[in-house]
């Protein structure tokens, strides 16, 4: 059976490359190819930058208030396109259809409505300097890069291009060599929704591809999600002229659990910020920390709930709450995890194993891991691994274990249960974490700012601000009088 090939999408169609070099894509639950993409060789490269300064020029001279309709048009779009669209997104990542059906379409097309709704409020301001005044205007940046990596595809792509469309930008969208199709799903949306042909432009390939996007001189600003080492050689290219970055990057983040929380909601955080999209979520809290009086009752309860409640199967069928691993190359990565974690002397609590479901037997699963009785410096514990491996830590002293959820170069989320307010708002301020959850973990609305603290982003995604980092200030000073000059 020959399968679909997906060409670039530049200037409002499908648009045939030159060398005809194209990559397979596999779903990760069957190790089948399901289709193949083009690759953006230097034809498609040059007609994506003649394409986005062309949508540029037509997408910037709208009005805010003309722009915000044609993206709520794509909102409505992809809420009734949802079925097909986390279709995309099962066969892609592997994924659970219990999840992509109602999270990944929804927190995408929320992101954009927001920003859509956000954009005509957008306003300069103005001010006396004496006779003379002063106003300033918001303008757009030009041409924006998003670079996205593979567990959201989709919600990633409309989370860039939302604010960036928003406010008058055009976009040119690399997603994840593993997961290409959702983007040019978008793309195709956009076009139907009104947005001009060239606003939205999808190039598809690797790292060779990303980098081109990072150094090319007509690419205003990148915004990436990804790895904290691709991050820096991202950052590091885009210096090279000077262009304005966002960083969304991995963690290692922390779950402080005290002794007066509610046990059961910790470990349904836990379980969630751990097994959760089986374990592929940046924000993950790979760390737990249990303080020793409730240490015994949290892992009993933790083992029995994963041993009991997590079904590992076809991602399709919607029991399924486990699904597969990205890659086999990822699979062995997470697998490499779990031995260090062994060697190491950290006691493994339940799985540990590859997994291979009658439902999807040649899938990259791995069973939810859980490690007790760990310590802070293994290999587990300090590293992100992307995976279903949790580490659990037992404390007894608040002041210690924020020094400890502290140590680390990373800093992207945090979480704390407390029935005790004063301490849960006490502890949190102190936690270095750009998204906290207080007796929460998880949820990150449109209107939530969200990005990393230290080596794990730098700006945001999402909330009120975001829409300055896609804008420029311009400053305009008005002579009221004469000028006066020593000439
Ligand atoms: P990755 O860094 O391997 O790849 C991300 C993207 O960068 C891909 O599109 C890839 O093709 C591209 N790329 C690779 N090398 C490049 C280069 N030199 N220049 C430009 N682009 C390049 O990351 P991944 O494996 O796709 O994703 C997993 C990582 O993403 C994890 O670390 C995870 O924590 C992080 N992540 C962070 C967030 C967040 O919001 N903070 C969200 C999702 C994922």
């Amino acid at each position: 059976m020959t399968t679909p090939v997906y060409e670039n999408f530049i200037n409002g169609h499908f648009l045939k490359n030159q060398t005809g070099d194209t990559f397979a894509v596999k779903n990760p639950a069957t190790d089948e190819v399901i289709y193949h993409v083009e690759i953006a060789d230097e034809f498609i490269q040059n007609a994506a930058i003649e394409s986005a300064k062309q949508g540029f020029a037509a997408w910037s001279a709208m009005t805010p208030i003309e722009r915000s309709r044609i993206l709520l048009k794509a909102v409505a779009i992809l809420r009734e396109r949802n079925d097909e669209l986390a279709k995309v997104e099962v066969l892609d990542t592997g994924k659970p259809w219990q999840e992509a059906e109602c999270v990944d379409v929804e927190t995408g097309a929320d992101v954009i409505e927001y920003f859509a709704g956000l954009a005509p409020a957008q306003v300069g301001q103005q001010q006396m300097v004496g006779n003379d005044f002063y106003y300033t205007r918001k303008e757009p940046l030009g041409i924006c890069a998003g670079i996205g990596a593979w567990n959201y595809p989709l919600q990633i792509a409309c989370w860039k291009s939302g604010p960036a469309l928003a406010a008058g930008n055009a976009v040119i969208f690399k997603p994840s060599e593993e997961t290409p199709l959702g983007a040019i799903k978008l793309a195709e949306i956009f076009i139907e929704a009104g947005v001009p042909a060239g606003v939205f432009n999808v190039v598809q390939g690797a790292a060779e591809v990303g980098q081109w996007l990072t150094a090319n001189p007509n690419i205003e600003k990148v915004s990436f999600t990804g790895e904290v080492g691709t991050g820096k050689k991202v950052m590091a290219s885009a210096a090279g002229s000077l262009k304005d970055v966002t960083m969304e990057l991995g963690g290692k983040s922390p779950l402080l659990v005290f002794d007066d929380a509610d046990v059961s909601q910790a470990v349904s955080a836990a379980m969630l910020g751990n097994f959760y999209t089986q374990g592929e979520v940046c924000t993950n809290c790979t760390r737990i920390y249990v303080h020793k009086n409730v240490y015994q009752q949290f892992i009993d309860e933790l083992k029995t709930r994963t041993e009991q409640n997590i079904i590992a199967g076809d991602p399709m069928d919607p029991e399924v709450n486990l699904g597969a691993l990205i890659s086999k190359k990822h699979q062995e990565l997470v697998l490499g995890y779990i031995d260090k974690g062994i060697q190491e002397g950290a006691t493994l609590l339940t799985g540990g194993k590859a997994l291979s479901p009658v439902s999807a037997p040649n899938g990259y699963f791995v069973e939810p891991t859980v490690f007790v009785d760990c310590k802070d410096d293994m290999t587990i514990v300090k590293e992100e691994i992307f995976g279903p491996v949790m580490s659990v830590l037992v404390f007894d002293d608040e002041d210690d274990v924020i020094q400890r959820a502290n140590d680390t170069h990373l800093g992207l989320a945090a979480g704390v249960f407390t029935k005790d307010i004063q301490r849960a708002h006490r502890v949190i301020h102190q936690l270095q974490a750009g998204i906290c959850w207080i007796n929460s973990y998880g949820n990150s609305p449109a209107e939530m700012p969200v990005g990393g603290y230290k080596q794990s982003g730098i700006g945001r995604e999402n909330g009120i601000e975001t829409l300055d980092h896609y804008t420029q200030t311009k400053s305009i000073y008005v002579g009221m009088s004469n000028i006066e000059s020593p000439f």
